[in-house]
Order: C-alpha cells, then structure tokens, then sequence
C-alpha cells in the first residue's frame, strides 16, 4: 500500500501559480490524461494536470532532461494512450511523479524551460486515455444494491451472495467515452406492466449511475491470481464514471443473466486519472459491522482492514436545457462518499482474478453506483424517486423522474482531510440527446 512520500508534502507550491490553492490540481495531485489541442489534429499524448494548466508529457520525453527510470516513464506516459506506462508498476509510477513533482515545485530551475511545455486545460481536448481492452462492472454499494433489490423484489431485496461475492458483470469497451460525450436515448425491449407482448421503444426510464472507475496498472498471467496483499500493486488510478442504464430495458433483460443492452450504450468517464499513490493520504479503515461476516481468507488482510477505503467525495448535477438557456446553475441532486463501499477496490482485484482470470493494463472496473446510507446520499434516479414514484425538484418549476432528453449529468469527486491539501477528479459530463 502507497506511503506517503514528499510528493504528498502539503507545504509544497508550484511556479505554475494557478496550482497553489486549486480545488482539483495542486502540486499534491498530479493526475494524468491523454489530450491534444482543441479542434487541432495534432497526435495525442499523455498529459499531467498542474492548476488550469497541462504538462505536456512528449515535450518533457523530448526536452525535459529526465533520466533513470523516469526517462523510461515519461517516454512511454507521453504515448497516445497509457497502456504502456500503466504496465510498468509503481515503481515507474512513482518515480515519474517524484520527477513531475520536482521539477514543478516553487524554485525549481525547470520554471524557465518548462513553461513552454504548458497547455491550458480550456484549450484541450481528451480522449478515453487507455486502450481498455476490457470493463467489469461491479455493485460494491449495499445500500444501492439494498434499495434496488427492494424495487425489483419487495420481499427479497439483498439476495444471500451479496455479502460474500463481490458482485459484477463483464461490460463493454467500445462504448467508453470521455467526458463530454453525448448519446441518443437507446431503443430496446420494454414490456410495460400488464402488457400482453413487449414493444421495441426509445427507453422512457433513462438513468445514470454514480461510479468510479478502477485502471488496472499491471495484469497478470491466466491461471494466476492476484493475492489480496498485491492487489493494490495492480492499481494504477481511479477516474469518475457514469454508467448510464436505462430501467426499463433492464426491468425486463436482466433475468437471469444480469444487464446486457440496459447499459453498454455509453458508459461516460472523467478525463483525468489520479493516481493510486496520489489518493494515499485518504486512505480509512474498510469495515465490517453488526452480522456482516467476515470475508473469506483470500478477500481479507490486516492491510486492507486497517486502510483498504478511500474517502473521495463525490456528487451528482442535472443540467436541463432549461437551465441552458436560463443560464442558471446545474441543480445538485445528491452527494456521499466512496468510504461507505462494502468491498475494497483490492478486493475486486483479488476476487476478479481468483479462478486464473487475467487482467490486462488499461482494463477498467466500475465500482457500481456509489449510493450511501441516507436517501439523500443515492447514486441514482432510481433510487432518488423511489423506483420512479416521487418527483425530484430541480427547482424553478423543473422537476423530474428520469432523464429527459438534452439533460448533462455532471460528476464531481475530490478527497480533502485535515493535514493533507485538498485534491480532486474534476469532472465528468455527458449529455443524452433524443432517441
Ligand atoms: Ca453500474
């Protein structure tokens, strides 16, 4: 598990002024992207956010006088995607934010010559930044897997697997997007209740779920699994991710073999990934209480009891047309934290590759929807008005059930504790447009 290093320094301060006292990217932080300039046809590269500003990470490969193993670093974090980088493990990893961080603190002699390595972040576009050969999608949230459940089945909300077996599904990556990204309302199977035969419709019950996703550093080899004590070794990064899910064509899909075209439309994810070594100061015990059992041997460590969670904040915003052409704010629909999940992100490491399963970097997990334990603190509309019952206000007269078409959902995450400096996600949007 990542310790804390002088990268995490919360005294430190960059020449980059726009970094010192930024609510996502300080100096602490650090995350990397893969960009080019808006609109431009330049090839894209790997990218550090520092303030407003992008370090180009090919112009530091070319000009930035790195040696040793942060040479090898840079050079392959400044390819157009970051497979390659992601394979190399933390040590590589670390060594290349210990390198960024040097060269961008306050009096380092690398102000004058990197300042033309700068890009601002309004003036770029990204891209999904690893080539993710594949995505599981899991369902850590009890409290939304409760809630759901309750709605699916009345009287047998919480099936027994639950608290055992890390619940997921293999989905899609030709679908992933960065955010940004924008979709037509699916068409699908519904059958609505009571209806003799089911109709092919535009989904009248669209959603997003609230999630963060998981990117795999290094993979490992079929036939061996990851033990719980590596597992975290095999992290690169998390990034915001909307699993956008359409209700009612899950409703009548999803059994008995789970969602299948209720959610491989679009799946939307923040450009930024901040690194596993970055999140390492908000690191809190993960535990079990009341008649939760004690997971099984393989799933379970002194390491992972003691700091296997992660405080990120997180919360959700609806922007309607409306709100567009009134030039008013995005309206908050919830917020929780990333801390009230039932397993670990190690844990899905280890559970994912316990039958020889391998995993390749750049695969991308989803935490599924992130829901806490107040109603209030759901990662979904389908919790939000209770299976579709209950209005939610947006305020001004708006309110709504599901999504309506031309309505941006926004995701923000970041991670702040006393005697560390405040770190963020920035944000993920899209934006489903008609059918
Ligand atoms: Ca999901």
């Amino acid at each position: 598990m990542t310790s804390l290093n002088e990268t995490h320094d919360p005294k430190l301060q960059s020449w980059v002024g726009s970094a010192n006292g930024h609510s996502d990217f300080p100096i602490q932080n650090l995350p990397f992207a893969v960009f080019r300039r808006r609109g431009s046809d330049e090839f894209w590269r790997g990218g550090v956010a520092i303030g407003d500003q992008i370090v180009d990470l090919a112009q530091v490969s070319a000009n930035g006088q790195l040696s040793g193993v942060a040479k090898e670093a840079v050079d392959a974090a400044a390819l157009p995607r970051l497979n390659g980088f992601m394979s190399m493990g933390p040590a590589a990893w670390s060594e290349l934010r210990r390198a960024l961080s040097r060269a961008l603190r306050e009096g380092a002699p690398q102000a004058t010559s990197w300042r033309s390595f700068l890009v601002p972040q309004a003036e770029a576009d990204y891209r999904v930044p690893a080539e993710v050969g594949d995505y599981t999608d899991f369902y850590t949230s009890i409290h939304h897997a409760t809630s759901v459940g309750r709605l699916f089945r009345p009287d047998n909300p919480l099936l027994p697997n639950y608290k055992w077996v890390p619940i997921g599904y293999h989905g899609r990556s030709s679908t992933l997007g960065v955010s940004g990204q924008s979709f037509k309302r699916p068409r699908g199977q519904l059958s609505a209740p009571g209806a003799q035969m089911p109709e092919l419709s535009p989904s009248r019950r669209m959603d997003y779920e609230l999630e963060l996703g998981i990117f795999i550093g290094g993979g490992n080899e079929i036939g061996e699994p990851i033990s719980i004590d590596a597992a975290e070794e095999h992290v690169f990064g998390l990034c915001l991710l909307n699993d956008w899910s359409s209700r009612d064509i899950q409703s009548w899909e999803y059994q008995p073999l789970g969602p299948f075209l209720s959610k491989n439309f679009a799946t939307t994810l923040s450009p930024w990934i901040v690194t596993s070594e970055a999140l390492a100061p908000y690191r809190t015990a993960w535990k079990r209480t009341g008649d939760d059992p004690k997971p099984l041997p393989y799933l379970d460590s002194q390491a992972n009891s003691e700091r296997g969670a992660l405080d990120v904040n997180l919360e959700v915003l609806i922007e309607t047309q409306q709100m567009r052409e009134r030039k008013a704010p995005p309206a908050r629909m919830s917020s929780t934290s990333y801390r009230h999940a039932y397993w670990t992100f190690a844990q899905l490491v280890t559970h994912h590759t316990v039958n020889g399963c391998s995993l390749r970097p750049g695969d991308l997990f989803g935490s599924g929807t992130l829901s806490g334990p107040a109603a209030d603190e759901a990662g979904s509309l389908l919790e939000l008005t209770k299976g579709g019952k209950e209005r939610v206000d947006l305020g001004d007269g708006e309110t709504r059930i599901f999504l309506e078409d031309g309505d941006a959902v926004i995701f923000r995450g970041w991670c702040e504790r006393q005697g560390a400096v405040r770190i963020g996600f920035g944000e993920v949007r899209g934006t489903m447009l008609p059918a």
